[in-house]
């Protein structure tokens, strides 16, 4: 059963639906920004998303105009010793792109190939060689749905002098993430997963001991230094996310008001009752170690295929998931649960993998 133009339901692990306020924000004008009103915009965001994140004293955060990536890219530039180089935590897509990312800029990457490993135990981290200056981790593996042990990671930095540089992607304001309590030296973060934001914003998180380290001139557009300079007086180097900025914002006063653990709660719930209504299913979860913000699915039936089940879903029953690429194209497809979900989306999306799975 299909509705001639269903309302359309966002599950995809980015971008996600927003709220109505943020629409509202995005329909206005863009102001201008070299002033001192967006200035103190600039700097009441840096304030809030240090205070959710519970970053030490002494941190700050600078705001790249870019996707998600060039975020992880400045964080690569600005923080990886071309000397000692970095280990990186390869588990899927998003660890591949930091060892790409390495790569282009011609920085030694010690790559830890892992497959849904959290790497609690340390024997996988124990391969990394002592001498690497930093670690590059995803915090959630948004390929496959599975998230690491940021303790385990925390603790080989701590031995090793490294920095500890986690991108919180796909993973910040829809799971508990604590800066001080996970050891954290970078945290990279980006308007449209979580933050229920258009795409366009990407934030790097620097705690004191990534800015002392902080290096300039790898990337022209991409430089924390830079960055960090003009942030002191709430500006950026060059034309910021205006409107995002605005939506970044309210966002992050509501949340700030609520406190990031009733945040947390609120997707936490979305991703049990997702995964309760899963039973009697042909359908698996594809990770052990899920984060609360998206679940990975690998359909255990011979039919349909993935892409196909992704692609009824849209056109059927109005709901977006997001296949799955490479090895896992036919047999997996994700499921997110960040942004502006309720109960009522997940039990649509549910009802409709009934009836296409054949249950009902
Ligand atoms: C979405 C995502 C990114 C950024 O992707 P962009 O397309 O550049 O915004 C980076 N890391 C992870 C883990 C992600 O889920």
């Amino acid at each position: 059963m299909s509705d001639a133009a269903p309302r359309m339901r966002i599950f995809t692990p980015g971008p996600v639906m927003m709220w109505p306020e943020t629409l509202r924000l995005g329909a206005q004008q863009t102001p201008y920004f070299r002033n001192a009103a967006f200035s103190a915009v600039v700097q009441d965001c840096e304030r809030r998303l240090l205070q959710l994140a519970h970053a030490p004293d002494g941190s700050r955060c600078v705001f790249i105009t870019g996707a998600g990536t060039a975020a992880m890219e400045a964080a690569v530039c600005g923080l990886v010793d071309p000397e000692r180089g970095a280990g990186v935590v390869n588990g899927g897509s998003f660890g591949q792109r930091f060892v790409d990312i390495c790569a282009v800029h011609r920085l030694p990457a010690h790559v830890l190939t892992v497959d849904r490993d959290p790497l609690s135990d340390g024997t996988a981290l124990a391969q990394l060689p002592a001498s690497a200056g930093a670690l590059l981790v995803n915090a959630h593996e948004t390929s496959v749905g599975h998230c690491y042990d940021l303790g385990a990671t925390a603790a080989w930095c701590a031995a090793h002098d490294a920095l500890h540089v986690v991108d919180a992607i796909s993973l910040f304001m829809t799971d508990p993430l604590d800066m001080q309590a996970d050891r954290i030296d970078a945290l990279i973060v980006s308007s449209h997963k979580g933050l229920a934001l258009p795409p366009g914003l990407a934030m790097v998180l620097l705690a004191p001991r990534a800015l002392a380290r902080v290096r300039t001139g790898a990337s022209y557009y991409l430089d924390l230094a830079a960055h960090l300079g003009d942030g002191v007086r709430g500006q950026t180097p060059f034309t910021p996310a205006v409107t995002i900025m605005l939506q970044l914002q309210q966002r992050l006063t509501a949340l700030c008001e609520a406190g990031p653990a009733a945040e947390w709660a609120r997707v936490a719930a979305l991703a049990a009752r997702f995964r309760a209504g899963l039973a009697g299913l042909p359908l698996r979860c594809h990770a052990r170690h899920m984060p609360n913000a998206m679940t990975a699915l690998a359909l255990t039936g011979a039919a349909p295929d993935a892409p196909t089940l992704v692609r009824r879903l849209e056109v059927e029953y109005g709901c977006v998931v997001a296949p799955n690429g490479g090895a896992l194209a036919s047999t997996v497809f994700r499921v997110g649960h960040m942004g502006a979900l309720e109960a009522g989306d997940i039990d649509h999306l549910l009802a409709a993998l009934q009836s296409l799975l054949g249950v009902l």
